[in-house]
């Protein structure tokens, strides 16, 4: 069942111009691949326009985590996976700005299931992802689109509501649908659309936003081969943003820098620059370097790119923000759900996607998403993944201060008893809140 994710997709004919759906979904990432998936199994003729071709890179830290997990088994991709070449996380290394460091285990049994968690590059991940939706789309009568990006997202004033979209270069049609699936990422186009229509809160925000850098290297000492620890380190010189080593396959390591972009612009030196800071911390920094002396950077993999975090927005109605209006729903990072403290998004894409999906009946709403229903689904998101998302804002905060860092990291390689709270606040979401209680944190480094 293994997958070469090194050759096209065939993706068959492109749409007649004017021809209609009931789902038109905007980017084939992993979220706009898992909404047109989940779509089509419901029997939705779907359009899936993608701008970029297969096989395709996105600039990432390649971790899936188990939310992840659940969502690429029950589209069916999870196999595929398993049977390409991929690094099982079994476990996270922290360290501090000092250099004290601590490895907590995933929980057993997630590991033991293979629920806990993989690395592999997107550009495999991602490919399995498309070639699954596709295979969907089109055995439910559905149109596949790669190479061609939507320029143009339409809204008709008359019943304030998105109607469809354009696509741009050669093809150059246009093609109505009930409901749009904002899924282009940060830039996506419905998403800004909605936005502007809705005139409510900006799309862009500084202190919600983080710049990431990101290149592969070969030959790095001390890593796992098949299977290990992903590593975070929130060193002296790159807090308040955080460098990490993760492997992908028993080859290659994804290495990386990420800052939020407020925290970034008040910087000096090279701090202000996330690729020369890395290139520091692999080719002078005292702890680090042995460990790259040997090691080559893969050639032309180092590439910036943007995290959308979706940490509350203070004063805004509609937290992290407006993502969906009578026609149009966002999801992943088009609706900006990256988790603020592990960085992690493609879990809430999945997620996001899934919910999208599940608010539409295409009998009931043939002439349109309805708006009540584009609430629900903001309402009904953040009851999901608020709590989450504000935890990890305050655990952004707090590792941002390195005495308190130093000390808990500290403390947490020598007792085993805070390292079994730590592995259950990575399988628990109502275990993290312990992380930024100011009660249990003093109990637990002052103890
Ligand atoms: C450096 C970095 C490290 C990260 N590390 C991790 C990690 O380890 N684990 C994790 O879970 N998450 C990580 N993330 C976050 C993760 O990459 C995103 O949250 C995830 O990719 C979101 O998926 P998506 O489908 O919403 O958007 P994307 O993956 O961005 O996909 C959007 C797709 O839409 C297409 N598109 C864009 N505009 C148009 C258009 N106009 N028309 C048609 N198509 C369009 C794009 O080509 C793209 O294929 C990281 C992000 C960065 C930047």
């Amino acid at each position: 069942m293994g997958v070469d994710w090194s050759v096209p997709i065939e993706t068959g004919p492109a749409p007649e111009d004017g021809e209609s759906f009931d789902i038109i979904v905007v980017g084939g990432g992993p979220g706009g691949s898992a909404a047109a998936s989940y779509a089509a199994l419901d029997g939705n003729k779907v359009l899936l326009i993608e701008k970029a071709v297969w096989p395709r890179d996105k600039i990432c830290g390649d971790a899936v985590g188990g939310k992840s997990l659940r969502h690429v088994k029950e589209l069916g991709v999870k196999e595929m996976i398993e049977a390409t070449p991929h690094f099982r996380v079994t476990g996270m290394m922290f360290s501090s700005p000092n250099g004290n460091q601590v490895t907590i285990s995933l929980p057993k049994e997630e590991v033991e299931k293979r629920e806990a968690g993989y690395a592999l590059p997107r550009l495999q991940f991602d490919y399995m992802m498309f070639q699954r939706a596709t295979e969907l789309v089109m055995q439910a009568g559905g149109k596949v689109v790669q190479g061609t990006a939507v320029s143009n997202v339409h809204h008709d004033a008359s019943t304030k509501q998105i109607t469809g979209v354009t696509l741009s270069g050669d093809c150059n049609s246009t093609h109505m649908a009930p409901l749009i699936i904002g899924a282009g990422g940060y830039l996506c186009p419905v998403a800004k659309k909605v936005v502007e229509e809705m005139n409510e809160e900006k799309l862009r925000d500084e202190a919600h936003y983080c710049g990431a850098y990101r290149e592969y290297w070969k030959g790095v000492k001390d890593v796992g081969a098949e299977e290990g620890s992903i590593e975070l380190h929130f060193v002296d010189d790159v807090v308040p943003g955080y460098w990490w080593i993760f492997p992908v396959n028993e080859e290659v390591v994804n290495v990386g820098i990420g800052m939020v972009n407020a925290e970034r612009k008040k910087q000096s030196g090279i701090k202000k620059s996330l690729k020369k800071l890395q290139h520091y911390l692999i080719h002078e920094h005292p702890r680090f370097k042995e460990r790259f002396a040997d090691a080559t950077v893969v050639e032309g993999s180092g590439k910036g790119w943007e995290l959308p975090f979706g940490s509350p927005r203070k004063g805004a109605s509609i937290q992290p923000r407006r993502t969906a209006m009578a026609g149009a729903m966002c999801i992943g990072d088009a609706a900006s759900l990256v988790d603020p403290f592990s960085g992690e998004g493609v879990g809430n894409a999945l997620l996001s996607a899934k919910l999208a999906i599940s608010l539409f009946d295409r009998e009931k709403h043939s002439d349109g998403f309805p708006s009540n229903l584009a609430e629900e689904y903001m309402t009904k998101l953040w009851e999901e993944l608020g709590p989450e998302l504000s935890n990890s804002f305050k655990i952004q905060k707090i590792v941002r201060m390195k005495r308190l860092m130093n000390l808990f990291v500290k403390k947490a390689a020598k007792r085993p008893a805070l390292q079994d709270a730590l592995t259950d606040a990575l399988a628990s979401k109502e275990a993290q809140k312990k992380l930024h209680n100011p009660l249990w944190l003093a109990r637990n480094i002052l103890l």
